[in-house]
């Protein structure tokens, strides 16, 4: 493979996709000294194979409003690799959503899938739609509508969304109920269900929870506690609330928080009281983190920005969303002492700012890696669904460390290099590299 020309060829044949060109790029320049040591991977192209995506629905999604208005939105899903398992990655709702953030997510979450050590192919799917404003009524039209268009190509064995981004419990909740009236069938073929319809206990709090594990272990290898440590966390939704809420009951001092709008930085570490606020406030009654000062006058909120710059951290969890911290931020992070970042958002950081990490031997988990718990735990979902039992919440969160431990452990294996530092990109990309690779070559081309 000349990783040169594969993504040159790429960039013609599928222009305006940057993200999905960074993702890629990312990975190619990981795997191409192991897939040179292997001509039968460039015998059957496989490299090309695994690039693009095996097929991509898009479709119109007409619903009504309240007022009476018909609206219409693009609504898509990426099935990007079925070699390991059942399609599986999340929807997206944000109006931010095109074909080449779809594209990039699945292409990611093919090999996040395959770390996890669970049978689950990649996928993701989503819409320009944004539920920000929207009333319950319009969500479930827009969820419905979605999934009028989408449900011939989901079920339990062929292709199981999930949440992300503008889906919650909710979101999944109206598009199950959808899905199940179309099949008649009530089967495993969405994950982030509610408790009472085949939901698994800790879901919700997988991803971050997971993030906390993957730091911890990092964290272990250099023989560095998390208690007293800063930690400056972004986004305020799903992953970084539960990673918030996990890294102070492990004793760690959380300092920021964000959402689109502005950050809160609390320089003295978020109080068990101000945290359960802001969750409240969040998942509740779906309000800005703007609306904190008025409760609590000493946290300060910065209108238009991200964390990274504005406090002193030890550790960063980048949670919020794609290429939110750029080479400043990193220059800004390094320049005050950060030891780890841990990404709970896929692809947080860009890819100059990923150099700048990797260079100064910091410790640095891709989010691939480090957001895996939520996928994985996805995956226990539907081995529960499949039994039709129900784990117990200390049964699914035992079973999501060992995950993450092992997850750490196939990075060490394939990251360590030559100063003994571990590139945890590198050993990522290769471990989930390697198993689909040859699971596509014992299946023949297809
Ligand atoms: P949520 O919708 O629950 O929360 C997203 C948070 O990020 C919100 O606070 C949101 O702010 C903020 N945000 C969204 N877009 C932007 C933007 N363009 N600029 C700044 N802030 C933004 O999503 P999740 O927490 O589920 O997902 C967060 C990240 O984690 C995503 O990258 C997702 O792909 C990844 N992820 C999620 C998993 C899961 O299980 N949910 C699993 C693995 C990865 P606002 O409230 O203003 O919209």
């Amino acid at each position: 493979m000349k990783t040169e020309q594969v993504l040159a060829d790429l960039k013609r044949r599928f222009p305006y996709e940057p993200e999905y060109h960074q993702a890629v790029e990312e990975v190619l320049y990981s795997i191409e000294d192991l897939y040179n040591q292997r001509p039968e991977y460039d015998n059957v192209n496989l490299i090309e194979r695994l690039c693009i995506p095996d097929r991509i629905f898009s479709f119109r999604v007409s619903w009504v409003d309240d007022k009476g208005k018909v609206r219409n939105n693009m609504g898509y899903r990426v099935q990007h690799n079925n070699a390991i398992g059942p399609y599986k990655g999340g929807i997206r709702f944000h109006s931010s959503v095109n074909l080449s953030i779809l594209k990039f997510l699945a292409f990611e979450q093919t090999f996040k899938n395959s770390l996890t050590t669970l049978a689950m192919g990649g996928a993701k799917g989503g819409s320009d739609f944004s539920p920000k404003g929207k009333s319950n009524m319009e969500i479930m039209r827009f969820c419905q509508a979605f999934v009028a268009e989408l449900w011939r190509q989901l079920g339990a064995d062929t292709d199981v969304p999930a949440g992300d981004i503008g889906v919650g419990a909710r979101e999944v909740g109206y598009m199950y109920g959808y899905y199940k009236k179309m099949t008649r069938q009530f089967t495993g073929s969405f994950t982030g269900k509610g408790l009472a319809f085949g939901g698994s206990l800790m879901r919700p709090e997988a991803t971050g929870y997971g993030n906390c594990y993957f730091l911890l272990n990092m964290l272990a290898t250099k023989g560095v506690d998390i208690k007293g440590k800063r930690v400056a966390i972004s986004g305020a939704g799903n992953v970084a609330l539960y990673t918030a809420q996990k890294i102070m009951e492990l004793g760690g001092i959380v300092v920021s928080l964000s959402d689109s709008d502005g950050a809160i930085i609390a320089p003295e570490g978020l109080s068990q009281e101000q945290f359960d606020y802001i969750f409240e406030l969040k998942c509740y009654w779906r309000g800005r983190l703007s609306q904190v000062p008025d409760k609590y006058p000493s946290l300060q909120y910065f209108h238009g920005q991200r964390p990274w710059k504005l406090v002193k951290c030890d550790i960063a969890m980048p949670s919020a969303t794609q290429n939110e911290l750029d080479d400043s931020d990193a220059d800004a992070l390094l320049a005050q002492g950060c030891i780890a970042v841990s990404e709970g958002a896929n692809m947080p950081s860009t890819a100059p700012a990923v150099h700048k990490f990797i260079n100064s031997r910091i410790l640095y988990a891709p989010g691939k890696a480090a957001n895996a718990g939520g996928v994985a735990t996805s995956g226990l979902e539907m081995a529960q669904n499949s039994q039709k039992l129900s784990w117990t919440a200390e049964e699914v969160d035992r079973k999501l460390q060992a995950i993450m431990a092992d997850i750490h452990a196939q990075c060490v294996k394939y990251g360590r290099i030559d100063d003994n530092y571990v590139n945890y990109v590198r050993g990522a990309n290769i471990a989930g590299f390697i198993k689909v690779a040859d699971a596509m070559m014992a299946q023949g081309v297809l």
